[in-house]
């Protein structure tokens, strides 16, 4: 394998690439002797090329002077050791997250519960009856195992939908996501019909998700209605022709109005389409289940009460404030989710057994009031007290001296388009490293196992122990010193382009 010279390459580059040995000659050293023991001779192959490339690469960038090349080329057994390392690490790596934000999308959202977790090693280990009925031995739907519990939640006992006439049954589902479960419902009950939207709910909601444009893509005529500020029940009204099909009410997610706006409430919007027999449709999005009023964040609509006001379907996120496994959830009037199981489309977002199980344990423990053993709950309920005790604990266990660490006080969000203005009182460890600038050590951070995600806040690393799980405190802490001192620090300190 003779590597291609650019034909820019200097006459000192090309001398370079001479000193490479081919990976043939490389595997053959004795210092490769151990290597190949432990590990296959193809795998090490592909591992000498992918150094030797890397290689050649730097000395076409200008990286390397003759010793400097002569020295490494000495210790390639080293670089491809490490190269094995690296090339066995799975790329989906546990997270410690400090950054204060509960629901972080780039950090997978909700953690899930014990039991969840328990309920999937169960599930996945063996066989299950995803889609079998025990009773009489055929097969059955999957959606059994969770509609049930969807909809105690919701408070809709013995199959009807409470405050309304008790003989209207209800079903729910589930799907991928939220965004799955508001496409369907479109497309299943408005498809080539009109849908009525006001102007200030034609949100994105993040990710790409606009509400204009799956409106679109569902095949059902968006009607829009009142002002980006202000939309009135009569707009509603006037609107209503006999071909709507929906009223659609999105929860506005990610950001908040403030001053001069006016939106119906939902059981004004329940009324007008009882009168014009017309269904409306909550996105609620969140899946909030139990009250925050006691957070101070001011008043959040749960998805309970979304059901008590009389939508007659409501979709929400498994894995928001419900904190479940992502998915999406969908339920209300049986007619209509009927309508949704007949959509051909249903199939390309069903989700599989693993989920099922996450969501089936995860609503268990709402019904069972231990709900405090979901992580998402417990993090929104955390004091301020108990956040301070185990901040200063981990300040104080933290004896480095290149490391200065102080307690200060913090604001932990929501996130997830939960909530977008509601901050919780928090604190949070504030490191300051003697050599590293602060980007330079939040970088080190990121290379540690578990990774630490912290944020910058005052030139200081800042970490909110809000988001961390209380039983990572002393994990936390021996990574810090290990990567205060470690060799990560010599190789940050040269001036980097961070
Ligand atoms: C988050 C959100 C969605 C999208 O939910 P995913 O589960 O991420 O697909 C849709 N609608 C609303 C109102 C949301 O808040």
């Amino acid at each position: 394998m003779k590597s291609i010279e650019p034909a820019s390459d200097s006459c000192e580059a090309g001398n370079l690439y001479r000193l490479l040995p081919s990976v043939n000659d490389l595997l053959l050293t004795p210092s490769f002797a151990d290597l190949l023991k432990t590990h296959s001779h193809s795998t090490t192959t592909e591992a000498a090329r992918t150094v030797l490339v890397r290689i050649r690469k730097e000395i076409s960038e200008g990286q390397y002077t003759h010793s400097i090349l002569a020295d490494k080329v000495k210790h390639l057994d080293h670089s491809v050791a490490e190269e094995l390392k690296v090339s066995r690490c799975f790329s989906l790596r546990r997270v410690i997250n400090a950054t204060g934000v509960i629901l972080h999308t780039n950090l997978g959202r909700a953690p899930l519960s014990a039991s969840a977790l328990e309920h999937i090693a169960e599930t996945a280990r063996g066989y299950c009856n995803l889609e079998f009925d025990l009773e009489s031995g055929v097969r059955s739907r999957r959606d059994t195992h969770a509609e049930e519990l969807i909809l105690r939640l919701l408070g809709i006992d013995a199959g009807s939908i409470n405050g309304r006439d008790a003989t209207t049954p209800a079903a729910a589902l589930v799907v991928n996501n939220c965004a799955a479960a508001t496409f369907l419902a479109l497309n299943s009950l408005a498809e080539g019909a009109e849908v009525i939207v006001s102007r200030g709910e034609l949100v994105e909601i993040g990710g790409g998700f606009r509400i204009p444009e799956i409106l679109a893509k569902s095949g059902a005529r968006m009607r829009e209605v009142g002002t980006t500020n202000r939309t009135r029940i009569s707009d509603y009204e006037n609107a209503i022709r006999p071909e709507t099909a929906l009223i659609l009410r999105v929860h506005q997610s990610n950001f908040s109005m403030e001053g001069f706006t006016e939106r119906p409430a939902l059981d004004e919007l329940v009324a007008l389409g009882r009168r014009a027999n017309i269904p409306v449709f909550e996105d609620q999005g969140t899946g909030l289940s139990i009250s925050l009023d006691e957070l101070g964040v001011g008043a959040q609509p749960t998805l309970p009460e979304s059901f008590r006001f009389g939508a007659d379907l409501v979709a929400a996120s498994g894995d928001k404030l419900l904190g479940g496994p992502q998915c999406g959830l969908l339920a209300g009037r049986i007619d209509l989710i009927e309508r949704i199981r007949k959509n051909p489309l249903l199939r390309t977002s069903r989700v599989d057994k693993l989920t099922y199980a996450a969501l089936e344990a995860t609503l268990m423990e709402y019904l069972s009031g231990m709900e405090e053993s979901i992580p998402v709950v417990r993090m929104l309920r955390a004091s301020p007290d108990e956040i301070l005790r185990r901040c200063e604990w981990v300040a104080g266990q933290l004896n480095n001296i290149d490391l200065v660490a102080d307690v200060v006080p913090a604001h932990s969000l929501i996130g997830g388009g939960a909530a977008p203005s509601a901050r919780l009182a928090s604190s949070a460890v504030a490191l300051r490293h003697a050599l590293l600038p602060p980007q330079a050590f939040l970088h080190l951070l990121r290379q540690l196992d578990p990774v630490v995600i912290g944020r910058v806040n005052n030139d200081k690393v800042s970490l909110d122990l809000r988001t961390v799980e209380p039983e990572f405190d002393a994990t936390l802490v021996s990574l810090l010193q290990q990567g205060a001192q470690s060799d990560l620090v010599s190789s940050k300190r040269i001036p980097s382009h961070e």
